[in-house]
């Protein structure tokens, strides 16, 4: 039995029924509890909890100093190739697009190393789209070992992948595997992911778990605001992250919150998530689970990062390219997606510091 099995038994509808129609004294109690249920996230997800968003932050903020004091990783995310045989709808990578594709080779691959290096980081995100034959294990087992030599901490966003193949990542220098859902609802699922391995959700689904088979230090897990209702969307993620931790609770677990942005193809997202959503989205998940490690990506504006990195934020990303080579050459091809702060990394840790931050750059293990 999976998690895919345990979401058979969920109804979405339902969940989302839950959330609309939460009473103001459902979100007193998930406010007033220590250890909260999902039934208690539900509450603080909820439109009646929107008054109580003033006190929701400030509890997300003692519980994220309170567990993680005043640190702030620092990681990049390095783009290998912007390769990619799915066909998401909402993405500027997807196979239909018409555009110069590239694929780092191994002098390309050092020069990004040495650029991010400068930059200060040792924390990297090695990000490539879906593409098994070009941007698969072969191609892992020449780049990682390269990229391993540049990162205290090495993470890597690319497809769902087998328990062996894992296993082996892990054994190169891999610490943490992000792998996003997208969506629970599967008639979204399937609408946005109409061809290539990742129409499978159920293979999809299963990754954390098989990351929490091959002993992954950390697992990644999400969804794409916009997509879907966020509201049943997030219960669905909030009861797979339980799931998470009580079968595989050495691991831990990352969580993203991706916002649809403008993409090559002017895909419009069907249901838009405004900042002051996104700040209870975020707050109602550090409340229910204290111990996840949030980051949040140039997607945003730098006010709206500013307003939440000090509340409820673990690790944040700063002069990012996403363009394969966009940091060591100057390249414009299409990228994945709009970046919004576009701020350069002194700027952004001088800005945190003088907040009274300690920004860490040589791991992302801010416990
Ligand atoms: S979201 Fe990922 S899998 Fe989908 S088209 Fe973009 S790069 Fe490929």
């Amino acid at each position: 039995m999976s998690f895919y099995d345990e979401l058979e038994k969920l109804d979405f509808d339902e969940w989302n029924a839950r959330v609309i129609n939460a009473s103001e004294n459902s979100v007193i109690d998930a406010l007033m509890h220590q250890n909260r249920t999902v039934e208690d996230f539900a509450a603080l997800l909820s439109p009646a909890a929107v008054k109580y968003l003033p006190r929701m932050v400030k509890e997300a903020e003692r519980l994220t100093r309170k567990r993680f004091g005043q640190t702030l990783g620092m990681y990049i995310p390095l783009y290998l190739t912007n390769l990619c045989n799915n066909s998401c709808k909402y993405c500027g990578f997807a196979a239909e697009n018409k555009f110069r594709r590239k694929v780092l080779n191994q002098e390309e691959v050092y020069a990004e190393c040495e650029a991010i290096k400068k930059m200060g980081y040792e924390t990297i995100l090695v990000v490539t789209g879906e593409h098994e034959k070009k941007g698969g294990m072969d191609y892992f087992r020449q780049m990682i070992p390269i990229v391993k030599k540049y990162s205290t901490y090495l993470m890597m966003e690319v497809q769902p992948m087998n328990t062996e193949d894992y296993r082996e990542l892990k054994e190169l220098g891999v610490d943490a595997v992000m792998v996003y859902q997208e969506t629970y609802h599967k008639p979204t699922y399937q609408e946005n992911h109409p061809r290539g391995r990742k129409k499978d959700m159920r293979y999809r689904m299963e990754t954390p778990e098989r990351l929490g088979e091959a002993g992954m230090d950390k697992i990644g897990m999400g969804i794409l605001l916009g997509l879907a209702d966020y509201h049943a969307d997030a219960c669905m993620l909030a009861h797979h992250i339980s799931y998470m931790r009580k079968h595989y609770w050495q691991s831990k677990i990352s969580l993203s919150f991706p916002r649809l942005r403008p993409a090559a193809g002017g895909f419009v997202p069907p249901y838009p998530v405004s900042e002051k959503q996104l700040i209870q989205y975020i707050c109602a998940f550090r409340l229910f689970d204290p111990e996840l490690e949030i980051s949040i990506s140039t997607r945003e504006s730098s006010q709206f990062r500013d307003a939440i990195v000090p509340i409820a934020i673990n690790s944040i990303s700063a002069g990012s390219s996403t363009q394969p080579g966009g940091y060591a050459a100057d390249h414009h091809d299409l990228p994945q997606f709009i970046i919004n702060d576009d701020r350069g990394v002194k700027e952004i840790s001088r800005h945190f510091e003088k907040m009274g931050l300690d920004l860490i750059w040589h791991s992302s293990r801010v416990s």
